[in-house]
Parts: C-alpha cells; sequence; structure tokens
C-alpha cells in the first residue's frame, strides 16, 4: 500500500485474538524446509521428466488456445511439446478431468508482512500503515523469514507460481538475505525487491547497502536464477515530498547496478499527483514498475504508456481499503503491460490470486454496469501471460508453450463447489479455491500433488509464524 495515503486511510483496528488462527493444512509432512538460518539453497525436488495425459490445457498461448484431451511433456524443467498427440516421456501423470494450465503469476506482495494477516481492523489509529510501521520495526531476520515463507507457500497452496516479494522493511543486510531465502527454501519463482526499513523518517536517505551486497553475492542467493533481484524505492513521495537530494541517488543507484525498480504511486483518487512529476523527471521506464496508479488521468496514462513503464493493480486491497476501483480496461486499452498482485494479507486475509482476479473481472464490470466488460478468460490472461509481460518474463512463463519453462498447475473440479464443469475460463476464475488446486510445478519441479504440500512441511511453517508473531507482539508491547 502506498504511504502517501495513510492520513486518509487510516483505518480499522488490530484484531490481534485473531491472529493465532493459521490456516489449517491436512497434507502430512513430507520433506523438511531449509532452515531459518540456512544459505539459501533448500531441498526441493528433483526436475525430472514426466508427461501430464488427457487433460484440458488452458494453454494461454494465443495459437495454441484450449485442447481438450491434450498431453503436456516437461522434461528438466522445460515444457518439451503441448498438444493432442504429444508422444511424452519420463512418468506419465493421468490428467483426465483435470484443467491443466500455466502458474498464477502475482506482480507485487508484501510477504513480509503476512505474519500480521488481516489486522488491520476498524479504528483509525491501528489502520494497517500505522501498524505496519510500528510492529514491523521490532522484527528481525527470522521474523522476516517466518512471514515471507508463510507467503510463499500458501502461493504453492493455491496456484501461484511466481511472485513479486516488495520487502519494505529491510532493516538490515539479513532481512533481506531472510526474505530471498524464504522464498528459496519455499522453490517458488519470484524478484526480491529490496526496500528501506519501517519507520525511516523521509528525510533520511535509504541505506544502499543491502542491495549492494544482494547484487555483489546475487548468484549465491538466485536458487539456481529462480529469483531475481530488483529495488524497492520510497519514490518523490511518501507521507509528503521526499527531497530531490534523497530519492535522486537511491534511484540512480538502482539504475547502476542494473536492478529493476518498482514504486507505489497516486493510490486513491485525492492523493497528490505523482505520475506526471516522475515522468518529467525521466523517472519511468520499462524497468520501473509503478503500482496502484488508481488516480492516472488520461494524459498520465499516455506518459506511462510512452515512457514504458508496467502497472500493477491489487483489487483485493484498493476495493478494502476504500482507494476506489483499479483502471484496468483504460490501462489495457493504452497498451500498457499490467499484472494483478496480493498487495498485502493484511488487508485481503487470503492470498488466493484467483479470488482477485475475479475481483478485477468484477470491479470492472461493476464500473460498466456492464455484465460483460470484461471476460474471464481476460482476467485469467492478467493472471498468467499478461502478468508474466509486465515483470519481463514472457518470454518464459506464462503459458503453455514449449519452450517455456515449466510452471504449472492442475486443478481439479471434482470437489463439491468447482462441479460440475461448464465453461472452463468461466469456471476456474469465479470457483477455484486452494482446496481445487491439485498439483503445482515450478521449473520442472512437482511442489503440491494430488491436494498436498510436496517439498515443505505446512505445520512447521505455521508454528514459526506463530512464534515469530508471538516475539513481535512481546517486544512492540501492544497489548
Ligand atoms: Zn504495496
Amino acid at each position: 500500500m502506498c504511504e502517501l495515503c495513510r492520513r486518509h486511510f487510516m483505518r480499522g483496528a488490530l484484531a490481534l485474538g485473531t491472529l493465532g488462527l493459521a490456516q489449517k493444512f491436512s497434507s502430512p509432512l513430507l520433506a523438511q524446509t531449509g532452515p531459518a538460518t540456512g544459505s539459501g539453497g533448500a531441498k526441493l525436488p528433483d526436475r525430472g521428466e514426466f508427461t501430464i495425459t488427457g487433460a484440458y490445457l488452458m494453454t494461454m498461448d494465443g495459437a495454441l488456445g484450449d485442447i481438450a484431451g491434450g498431453s503436456i511433456h516437461v522434461k528438466n524443467g522445460e515444457i518439451v511439446a503441448v498438444g493432442k498427440d504429444v508422444a511424452g516421456g519420463g512418468e506419465k501423470i493421468d490428467g483426465a478431468g483435470m484443467i491443466v494450465m500455466p502458474g498464477l503469476v502475482e506482480t507485487h506482495w508484501h510477504m513480509w508482512n503476512t505474519l500480521y494477516r488481516s489486522f488491520a481492523g476498524d479504528k483509525p489509529e491501528e489502520g494497517y500503515f500505522p501498524t505496519v510501521a510500528r510492529f514491523g520495526q521490532q522484527m528481525t531476520p527470522d521474523d522476516i523469514f517466518a512471514g515471507t515463507r508463510l507467503a510463499a507457500a500458501e502461493a504453492i497452496n493455491s496456484g501461484t507460481t511466481y511472485v513479486h516479494s516488495w520487502c519494505h522493511n529491510v532493516r538490515s543486510t539479513a532481512h533481506a538475505e531472510a526474505d530471498v531465502r524464504a522464498l528459496a527454501a519455499v522453490g517458488i519463482r519470484a524478484r526480491h525487491s529490496c526496500g528501506w526499513p519501517q519507520g525511516l523518517p523521509d528525510t533520511q536517505a535509504v541505506d544502499q547497502t543491502p542491495l549492494e551486497t544482494l547484487a555483489r553475492n546475487w548468484k549465491s542467493l538466485s536458487n539456481d536464477g529462480l529469483i531475481t533481484l530488483g529495488m524497492a524505492w520510497r519514490g518523490q513521495f511518501r507521507a509528503g515530498p521526499i527531497k530531490p537530494e534523497i530519492y535522486q541517488p537511491e534511484f540512480d543507484n538502482a539504475r547502476k547496478l542494473g536492478v529493476p525498480i518498482t514504486v507505489h504511486v497516486a493510490s486513491a483518487r485525492k492523493a497528490v499527483n505523482q505520475i506526471e512529476p516522475l515522468y518529467k523527471g525521466g523517472l519511468m521506464g520499462k524497468d520501473v514498475q509503478l503500482i496502484h496508479t488508481l488516480s492516472a488521468s488520461p494524459t498520465e496514462l499516455d506518459m506511462i504508456k510512452e515512457a514504458g513503464s508496467p502497472v500493477s493493480v491489487s483489487p483485493g486491497t484498493e476495493l478494502r481499503i476504500g482507494y476506489c476501483y483499479p483502471q484496468i480496461s483504460e490501462t489495457l486499452a493504452k497498451g500498457i503491460p499490467l499484472g494483478i498482485s496480493i498487495d498485502t494479507s493484511a488487508l485481503t486475509g487470503s492470498s488466493n490470486l484467483f479470488a482477485v482476479l475475479k475481483l478485477a473481472r468484477d470491479s470492472e464490470n461493476a464500473k460498466a454496469e456492464s455484465e460483460f466488460k470484461m471476460t474471464a478468460r481476460q482476467a485469467l490472461e492478467l493472471g498468467t501471460i499478461g502478468g508474466a509481460r509486465s515483470m519481463g518474463l514472457d518470454a518464459s512463463i506464462g503459458s503453455l508453450t514449449p519452450g517455456k519453462r515449466a510452471d504449472l498447475i492442475a486443478i481439479s473440479p471434482n470437489a463439491l463447489n468447482m462441479a460440475v464443469v461448464t465453461d472452463p475460463a468461466h469456471l476456474v476464475l469465479e470457483a477455484t479455491g486452494p482446496e481445487n488446486v491439485d498439483t503445482v510445478i515450478v521449473d520442472g519441479r512437482i511442489l503440491k500433488r494430488g491436494g498436498k504440500l510436496a517439498a515443505l512441511n505446512p505445520s512447521e511453517v505455521v508454528a514459526d509464524a506463530r512464534t515469530a508473531l508471538a516475539g513481535v507482539r512481546e517486544r512492540t508491547k501492544w497489548r
């Protein structure tokens, strides 16, 4: 969320009594993940060779389309073949009755603060921004690890195979490394965007040591290239304007390091105009992702298009906090690369990206007062190939296309909430919950199978998050 708008949106009370309630997992303990103090290398399944047969393939590839009774052959993490008559190879996985599609692509998520799931309640002084700042300042690297790992595990469990970890509580290099290690431990594909510590005054420059250290050591942190590095930037405004001598060197340093930049802008209609100053300052580009852009005028959308900046919107939090409706159709009409994001579980509660994609479609239809403004297929594209394009990854993920990396999911529509199968695109968008996601594969590694997480211990993930939260609450001395 954009801190600029905190004065307008400081609402909500802590529902601390509910924080101990964690999601329940039914799968057995199958393997151990890397420890919080580990190197970032995780004990993940091997990339094998297998062929999923007889499935309904929703490829999200413009040329291939949907293929009923299709097969997909995966070898060494790559999609080798997709179609009706695939010779295949390796283990045969029966996909009969399943809908197989690319894993969802998430584009902006403060995963570290998942410890504070659903804490934003009903009183202004206990709303999202003041509380995250207060609790965030008490977090250790292990707390960051516990929060981000919980988020990444939830992502895998609900069919999201790529996340953009927007880490704006980097209190030291160890905090940033903990975020990266948590992503690596779960085996998810990701970008880690290294930010600043919560509570840092706008008059104080962000210490560049963590970002520079990560950039220098990235090879050993990237989980064999599955995770990339970016910079989460405060921008020109937060609670108020930030001076150029503060923000410009931060921006320039990211460009010097060659890492992409991401920044919150214009969350609400009454927010200060932030897009035009960025444009005029030469602070946009293909490597500068803009978050929210809810108040962008048509002229500002033209500026974004001209500069080449991708955009991310998060209807789940934008509607929840009362910013306003996202401008999804308007942004797409300009040809601007757009992705959908979770933003923060503190506001969304659960972080099932299918549910947020449904909100994206529904909010467009509500604005247009039409049942037909946005199709289910368009919403699913935003969550797959569109999101991948916005992150600069559409050449390697986002569709079931031979030659791309094998990030895919199989959905079983046999449960009470999904039966019976009518139109696959509408059904997947409107009904898929984590319990329907049977299989999740990232880079050819099977991380969920038969509805059970295969490469991490959910009980340990939840227990560690509970312990971390208890410690933060104790140190924060808040209740
Ligand atoms: Zn945000």
